[in-house]
Formats: structure tokens, sequence, C-alpha cells
């Protein structure tokens, strides 16, 4: 079967409707396009879990902030139809800002507390509201069996967990691994912002958060290793971080002295036009699988 796309709701709604009828499983990759092999990953596990995927490609303008890139966000979508067509994709729904928010919208979709003020959270206000108020309108458009999203943006998957609990959405969220680059930088369509030589100091988040955490499973007191971790991060020409934190793998509460349960170090930082994002698991951690 070969790639389709459809650009309303009734159309992607026509296409579930005709596999459901068939008693098929579906899951939904939703995506912002600029796909890369970490999207393709998700397509992958997706089919695991489904027989039909459908991968949605929008550029959700309401999880951008007035002085973020939402003009700029790279938009590619002739490659990326080319990039799932090959992957085995059935369907891609990439609709227009109007048909997701038409005149006259006005609802919200907001996670309270600790787990959206915290991390992307401070740094992006209002971010996490965006991202469920799409993702809401996504998982109620195509209604599959599952979702699958990237622990690449861990937090988002936290939320996402929440709010489709808190809302009794009945899709199964399922979280995938990070992939990266072979020199260890986490896939990101930001990273085409990057010149050709901040591509090459971009690892070194990847290698900070991997000494970290080696020392941390150890129960070393964290505050020196971030501190030298921060160190490292800045002299390596990131200006500024966001943060370098380690939380709770579940509630994301900080954790500021030693790790003794599942846990996460969470870094952000900006190098040069492009902000990036990594984390990694410290401790055994299967319950954001
Ligand atoms: P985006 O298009 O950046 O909004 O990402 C769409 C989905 O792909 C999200 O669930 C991301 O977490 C996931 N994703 C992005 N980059 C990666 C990566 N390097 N590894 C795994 N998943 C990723």
């Amino acid at each position: 079967m070969s790639l389709t796309t459809v650009h309303t709701v009734a159309d992607l709604r026509a296409a579930v409707a005709d596999w459901r009828a068939k008693g098929l499983r579906i899951a939904l990759v939703p995506t912002m396009g600029a796909l890369h092999d970490g999207h393709v990953s998700l397509t992958k596990l997706a089919r695991e879990h489904a027989d039909r995927v459908i991968v949605s490609i929008f550029v959700n303008p309401t999880q951008f902030g007035p002085n973020e890139d939402f003009s700029a966000y790279p938009r590619t979508l002739p490659t990326d139809q080319k990039l799932l067509d090959e992957a085995g994709v059935e369907l891609c729904f990439a609709p227009s800002v109007d048909e997701m928010y038409p005149d006259g919208f006005a609802t919200k979709v907001a996670v309270d507390g600790a787990m959206t003020n915290v991390l992307c959270g401070a740094a992006r206000p209002g971010h996490f509201d965006g991202v469920a108020q799409v993702v809401t309108k996504l998982l109620l458009q195509a209604m599959p069996d599952c979702a699958i999203f990237g622990q690449k943006d861990y937090q988002q998957l936290m939320v996402i967990r929440r709010f489709s609990a808190d809302l009794n959405i009945p899709v199964k969220i399922i979280g995938a691994k990070i992939q990266r680059e072979a020199d260890g930088l986490a896939m990101s369509s930001r990273n085409r912002y990057l010149t050709t030589s901040e591509r090459a100091i971009a690892p070194t988040l990847n290698r900070v958060l991997g000494s970290i955490t080696a020392e941390a499973v150890k129960g070393t007191e964290l505050g020196p290793l971030l501190a030298k971790g921060r160190e490292d991060i800045l002299s390596a020409g990131f200006d500024p971080i966001d943060y370098l934190e380690v939380r709770d793998a579940q509630t994301l509460e900080l954790i500021s002295d030693k790790v003794e349960k599942p846990a996460r170090i969470f870094v952000a930082a900006r190098l040069g036009k492009a902000r990036l994002i990594d984390n990694h698991a410290i401790n055994p951690d299967v319950s954001d699988a």
C-alpha cells in the first residue's frame, strides 16, 4: 500500500472508518514534519502495535512562543511524504492551520501543576498548553488504538500521559527510545539550524549527560556533578543553559542530592540559532515505555 495524504479531518476519519470496518488496529504518530530517522523509528514501533500507521504533520502555532521559531520551523512536506512512503506508512494527515483552528475556535486544554511549570515549561510559558491542545485534537480526530511519542521530549510524553488519563481518552500512549546520530547527538528537526562548527560541538550534551549518569547511579552527590556538567557545556560553546537538572522519572520532581529511585537527567541549551534538548535515564526505568 503506498502512502495517501489527506488534509482534512473528514478525509482522515473516512480512512479510519474504512480500516475500523475491516477490524484493523490503528496507530498514530504525531509530528511537526521535517522528518528524520528518529521519526521513522516511531513509525516502526507503531507498526509493532498496529496494522495501519498514520503520521500527522502539523507545525502547531499554539505551542510556539512569540519569539520562537514558528515561521522559521522547517516545512518539507514532499520530502517527508517520500520518507513515510519508504517507511511503509499508510496515511499522512497534513492539516492546515485553518483546518485545526477554524474561525471561532475557543477551547484550551491546560495541564496544571508541577509537571508543566518546570524544565521546558519554565523556559517556554504556554508551550505545554499548546501541546495538550493539539494532541487532544489529533487523538480525537483519528481515534487510534495507540499513539507513539518519543522520549526525546520526555516531559511532553509525561504531560500527554497525564491529560489523556485525566480526560479518559481511550488511546494507549506509548513512549519510544531516543534515536541518536553516530556521535551521540539526539536526532532533531532543529539540528538543521546548526552550522558545521556548531554541529561538531552539539554532541557535548549527550556526553555530559552520560558522564553525570555514570556517576549518579553510584550514589554520588549531584551538586558537584551538575556544576561540572554546566561548566563543560558552557565551555563547549553553548549559551545559555536553560536547565541541567535531575528529576523523578514519573512526577518530574526535582532531585538535588542523591539518586535513589528511577530518575532522569534533563538538559536544554542554546547553540547558535538552535535550542537543543536531551535526556538520559538514571537507574533502570521501565515505567516510561
Ligand atoms: P517533532 O516533530 O519534533 O514534534 O517530534 C515528533 C515526535 O517524534 C515526538 O514524539 C518526538 O519526541 C519524537 N522524536 C523527535 N526526535 C526524536 C528522536 N531523536 N528519537 C525519538 N523520537 C524523537
